[in-house]
């Protein structure tokens, strides 16, 4: 049960070799600064504008700007920027340039929040204003055609990050165009590289950020593309790198695996094509209902990326099915990254006007194009036994799993290295794992640092505490899933006088 499958994408996903290969190579001999003008500058320069040419084939884009960057946040922020101040000097000018600026209601939050915020420090006064989507996720098109006369920017992402929507950018640019809206446009591309084909320069689409990480290039390595002749102004100012458009050294490391990735799309031998992750998400679907009767799907399928399902199992929380999945080696979250830590409902699903219900059981399961047969068998496979498992009953307060629910307190809970050195020291000490019923069902039985762990769920330990204590009590070290219930009993135990009752931080996600 210890390999892990990663079904995540949408959050991140794995550095393909070739690319970790691509930025060790980068870091190790072509290592130069391309602003240099000796032959070692030169190579890397050479470098740096072959990955761009390629980036440029890929994404439709022989004409307009394309920098390399941080990241889509920092191509939002640009963008955004860029617009904003464009709009700025045209009134300036006495041109009209709309003042209303529309965020779909389903954008990544670094878009409204990077509008709300230019628009405050420059002192505009756009009036913002959200595009609602319908019941499919989709934008609602004669709520923008009514607004597009007066929009000075407008941004609807290309898919969406927790649902896999995928928007109608046709359709949006049809009603900008019937409008003659004087709308900049811009459009996440973040979730669709890869996933959807790319015609940028033949869209009237004025800003397209991306970013490497969402396609198995590294975290930290970004581009930005900017229309021929759409107004642009520089983020990052300073040696005048990438033409100006975005100072600071270039992250070389970064470009040469985005490089290799975006060389392995343009081939076409590296991922699985539309049709392929097709017929794995049909698998995926099968697998899901057959396991979970009555799961209901958040999007519709015909609408959405062949890499993206958010579901919703009726009376199981997110969190139940998380740690579920989780304790079966299977990786999943309940909506974006960004909001993991917050326990707050996604407002992607809410805008969507999903029942509550739906929204507050909603698990996102997403895949990259480079998932293999052996892991797809795997998570069939693992699938079936979640849904076993969710036929034991639920211990109460099984979930509520997030870190730091019990005080901190150095000698009651051991980081990894210190648990070893602890059971070491202990050699008659029980290992009590305190994860919920079904999470032993689909985990069976686990080791710590080689010693085996008893099961009792966390709603159990006061059933047991009275053997555990008294004059001779074995010293205790309670595991979980990422170390908050086990930190309770520890502290429920030394609560109850037992002198040597710890827990392991972090739990098994650090072990
Ligand atoms: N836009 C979308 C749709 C995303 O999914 C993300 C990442 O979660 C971002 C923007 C931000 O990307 P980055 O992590 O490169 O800043």
């Amino acid at each position: 049960m210890t390999t892990e499958i990663y079904l995540d994408a949408n959050a991140t996903s794995p550095v393909l070799p070739a690319a970790a290969a691509a930025a060790m190579a980068a870091m190790q001999d072509c290592f130069g600064n391309p602003s240099s003008s000796h032959a070692s500058g030169l190579r890397a320069r050479a470098l740096r504008e072959g990955v761009r040419a390629c980036a440029r084939r890929v994404l439709g884009a022989p004409a307009g700007r394309l920098m390399f960057n941080s990241g889509a946040t920092e191509g939002i922020q640009t963008a955004v920027l860029s617009a904003l101040c464009a709009v700025r000097e045209r009134r300036a000018r006495g041109e009209a340039c709309g003042d209303v600026a529309l965020v779909g209601a389903t954008e990544h939050k670094a878009v409204s929040e990077s509008l709300a915020h230019w628009n405050r420090l420059l002192g505009l006064g756009l009036e913002l204003r959200v595009l609602p989507v319908d019941r499919d996720g989709r934008h609602r098109l004669e709520v923008l055609g009514a607004l597009a006369p007066r929009l000075a920017f407008v941004a609807t992402m290309a898919a969406n990050n927790e649902t896999g929507v995928v928007s109608d950018l046709e359709g949006i640019a049809a009603v900008l165009a019937q409008t003659a809206s004087p709308a900049l446009w811009m459009v996440d591309c973040v979730q669709a590289l890869g996933k959807l084909p790319l015609a940028l320069g033949a869209s009237r689409i004025d800003y397209a950020p991306f970013s490497g990480h969402k396609l198995h290039a590294p975290k930290g390595i970004g581009m930005l593309y900017v229309r021929a002749g759409a107004p642009f102004t520089p983020l990052m100012c300073g040696g005048g790198q990438e033409d100006g458009q975005r100072s600071g050294t270039e992250n070389m490391a970064g470009i040469a695996a985005l490089g290799a990735v975006l060389a392995a799309l343009e081939r076409g031998d590296t991922f699985l094509g539309t049709d392929a992750l097709h017929a794995c998400r049909a698998r995926l679907v099968d697998a899901l209902s057959r396991a979970f009767p009555g799961i209901v799907f958040n999007a519709p399928l015909a609408h959405t990326l062949p890499t993206t399902l958010n579901f919703a199992v009726p009376e199981v929380s997110s969190a139940e099915l998380l740690d579920l999945f989780d304790a079966a080696g299977m990786r999943v979250s309940a909506g974006s990254a960004c909001a993991a830590s917050r326990a707050a409902p996604s407002y992607v699903l809410d805008a969507m006007g999903v029942p509550a219900w739906q929204s507050a059981s909603a698990v996102r399961l997403s895949i990259g194009p480079l998932l293999d047969d052996a892991a797809l068998d795997l998570a069939y496979e693992r699938i079936a036994r979640c849904g076993a498992a969710l036929a034991l009953p639920a211990s109460p307060g099984a979930t509520g799993s997030a870190p730091g629910d019990a005080a901190h307190n150095a000698d009651l809970e051991l980081d990894a290295a210190s648990a070893r050195g602890w059971l070491a020291a202990h050699p008659d000490a029980i290992v009590v794992d305190v994860r919920d019923a079904r999470e032993h069902s689909v985990a069976g039985r686990v080791e710590v640092h080689g010693r085996a762990a008893l099961n009792v769920p966390l709603a159990r330990v006061a059933e047991h505490a009275a053997a555990w204590l008294g004059a001779d009590a074995r010293p205790l070290l309670f595991v979980c899933r990422s170390g908050a219930r086990s930190a309770r009993a520890a502290l429920a135990l030394r609560a109850l006088g037992h002198p040597r009752a710890c827990s392991l931080a972090g739990g098994f996600a650090l072990a």
